[in-house]
Order: C-alpha cells, then sequence, then structure tokens
C-alpha cells in the first residue's frame, strides 16, 4: 500500500485502487482499478473515462454515489492505523457525512450551486458577485432564477471566514480562489480592487474568474488589470462562444467580436492568462463552416502562450430555453458531429494560427463537457 500526504490531501494506492481524500475525510477522487469517480463539494459524483479516445461521463445517481462511498471508504479503512493522525473522524465517514459537509457548504453561498472551469480541480470559490448580469444568452440556463448582485464587503468577509472555518485543516489542498459567479470583475474598480487585497491577503493563492467581454470591458482598463494581476489574478475564462457574430446573434449574445478581441489583449498586456471557450454545435448545421472559420481566426487574432488555454464545450440544447427555436430552423448537431466539429475547429485554430503568426500554437486545445464544471 502506498500513502502519500501533501498539502491537506491524502493518496492511497494499493496498485489497482486509487483514492484521494483530503484531511477532512471528504472523498474527491476514487478509481477501482476499472472506473474512476470524481465527487464536488457539493457531493455530485461523475464517473469519467475514455472511449474510443473521446472521454466520457455520467452523472452518478444517488443510489450508485452512495455504493461508490462506501467502497471508497471501506478502503480507505484499510489503512486507517496509518491515517488516524492525519483524518481523526476516519471511522466515522459515510455517505452521511458528505451529504451534511455539502449542506453545510451550501449555506455558505447565495444562489446558484458554482461552476467552475475544468482546469480548476481544487479551488476555493468566493462568490463575489451572485448571477450573470447579462442573463440573457438564448442556450445558457446557468443563472435564469437569480438575479444579478455585487455582494457587500461585509458578507465577503463573513464568507471568507465561513469558508476557512469549512475547509478547517483542509484548505492547504485548495490550489487557488476561483471568483463567482459569471461576470465578477464587472464591480466597480474601488471595490474590486478592494476585494482582490482582501481575498489575496487572506488565501494567499492565485486567482482565477469568468469574464464576460462586452459589459465588462467598459469598466476594466490597463491600470486595473495591472493591480488585479499584482493582487494574484493569473486567468480568465471567457466565453467567447464563437468568433461569428452571425452566430454570437442566434445565441442572443451581444459580443462585438473586435472590441472583444482588443479587451482580451488587454488582458494579455497585463501578464494575465486567459482561457477561451467556443461551442460545438454553436449555430447548427447551416452555420457549421462560418462558426469554425470565424472562430479560428477570432484566435490568430491573439498572441497566445502556453499558460492560455482554449475549450471547445459541446453545446447543450433544451427545449425549455429559447435557443430551441432556432435550432428549428438552423438544425441542430448530434453529439458525434459535435465531436466531430470539435476536431474542426481544433484543427483549423491551429492551422489558421500558423497561417497568421508564421509559429506553432502554444495553448492546448482541449474538449470540455460542461458537466465536468463541478465545485
Ligand atoms: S452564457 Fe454567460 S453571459 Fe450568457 S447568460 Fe449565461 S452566464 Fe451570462
Amino acid at each position: 500500500m502506498i500513502i502519500k500526504i501533501k498539502d491537506g490531501l491524502a493518496s492511497i494506492s494499493d496498485g489497482v485502487r486509487v483514492l484521494l481524500v483530503d484531511r477532512s475525510g471528504r472523498l474527491m477522487i476514487y478509481s477501482n482499478g476499472k472506473e474512476t469517480f470524481r465527487r464536488s463539494l457539493f457531493n455530485q459524483f461523475l464517473k469519467v473515462g475514455y472511449k474510443n479516445g473521446n472521454r466520457t461521463i455520467k452523472v452518478l445517481s444517488e443510489k450508485e454515489a452512495q455504493n461508490i462511498t462506501k467502497e471508497a471508504y471501506d478502503f480507505l479503512r484499510e489503512v486507517k492505523n496509518d491515517l488516524n493522525y492525519f483524518i481523526p473522524n476516519l471511522e466515522n465517514l459515510n455517505w452521511e457525512f458528505l451529504f451534511k459537509d455539502s449542506i453545510e457548504l451550501l449555506k455558505i453561498y447565495r444562489g446558484p450551486v458554482p461552476i467552475v472551469p475544468p482546469d480548476q480541480y481544487f479551488p476555493v470559490y468566493v462568490q463575489i458577485t451572485i448571477g450573470c448580469a447579462w442573463n440573457k444568452c438564448t442556450f445558457c440556463n446557468l443563472y435564469k432564477n437569480q438575479p444579478y448582485q455585487v455582494i457587500e464587503e461585509s458578507e465577503l468577509i463573513s464568507m471568507i471566514k465561513s469558508l476557512i472555518k469549512y475547509f478547517g485543516p483542509s484548505l492547504p489542498s485548495r490550489k487557488s480562489v476561483f471568483l463567482g459567479d459569471a461576470n465578477s470583475l464587472l464591480i466597480d474598480h474601488e471595490h474590486l480592487v478592494k476585494y482582490f487585497k482582501i481575498i489575496s491577503s487572506i488565501f494567499k493563492l492565485p486567482i482565477y474568474s469568468f469574464v464576460d467581454a462586452f459589459l465588462t470591458q467598459k469598466r476594466l482598463k490597463e491600470d486595473i488589470l495591472l493591480n488585479l494581476k499584482r493582487f494574484g489574478l493569473e486567468r480568465v475564462y471567457f466565453g467567447v462562444e464563437s468568433g461569428s457574430e452571425s452566430v454570437l446573434k442566434l445565441l442572443n449574445k451581444p459580443m462585438n467580436v473586435n472590441t472583444a478581441l482588443e479587451f482580451i489583449k488587454q488582458f494579455k498586456k497585463a501578464g494575465i492568462s486567459v482561457g477561451l471557450i467556443f461551442l460545438a454545435g454553436a449555430g447548427g448545421k447551416k452555420f457549421w463552416e462560418e462558426h469554425v472559420k470565424r472562430s479560428a481566426e477570432f484566435v490568430s487574432k491573439l498572441e497566445l502562450d502556453r499558460k492560455d488555454i482554449i475549450y471547445v464545450s459541446p453545446l447543450h440544447e433544451y427545449r425549455d430555453l429559447p435557443y430551441w427555436e432556432t435550432v428549428k430552423e438552423t438544425g441542430k448537431l448530434g453529439f458525434k458531429e459535435k465531436l466531430e466539429q470539435f476536431k474542426e475547429l481544433k484543427l483549423k485554430i491551429k492551422d489558421e494560427y500558423f497561417k497568421v503568426k508564421v509559429k506553432e500554437l502554444q495553448a492546448p486545445v482541449v474538449l470540455y463537457d460542461i458537466r465536468e464544471s463541478i465545485y
């Protein structure tokens, strides 16, 4: 049995099974040799794997999650004598513990369960704004019934205190701070810089955030970005969705491609990395070519490096959202076609970048399923 302890996390392996738990006993990742499971702090379980070279994701039912929890904690208790000092509550770990723990976390936040990009494995989510200030994209249901709000400084302080208490001895396992929700950098400069100062002085971790490229651009100027960089802003993620304004119009995302590009360049200039998220399937069959072409052109107008990342996320079309009507006109891509479009996008993005810059694109182009955006 191999046990490794590092930064508030314990990993246990017997050569077949692998388990990752934090110092508070929270189950994070478990693999039984055949299948791998990821658990979110809100107690969602995902089965993740690969089939025919493609990543597969299944959200587990409660019953399935309970069974995996039992299996994982039984495995943990096989090494209880070695780990009692690190995880004192080891004997009491079970489904109920995880469930109660997730309820405690839920009480700290206002609004919906946060989402984070897939490269944010162990962040502390700090919700400085709630919801999305735009909230009108026709395909998006993330914050539908949630009015946009900026939290007060006193609430930020009490949220931070609650988070420190919640994570307790496991706080060192957190690798970053992720600012919520959809447009956290939109708040006025004075508050933004103040909030960054508070957060960075307490957690001393790199900071990440989503940011929109149509509302926020009017607010953030170069000197502010330099300040945010100074206080730890490492990377921001833009839901670009498409480089085609025709497709953006269908999505009701009021983003002007040129001003968005200028805005993204400002972040790069300030030394802040960027994550660009495109949607595979946006614009349906009708706009397939236009979407791929313009998205590749969009990327080629930026100077990207290894710290940047390009995500392509298959669009989920929901019947109860306005985009469903659009789909009737444009045609809808099936899941396999979306994967095909991802591959085409990846190729075109790299080709176009090379053509324009006469050098390889260093930023990876990665497929990402929004179901993996769990916190
Ligand atoms: S896609 Fe982003 S900007 Fe559009 S409504 Fe959803 S969260 Fe807001």
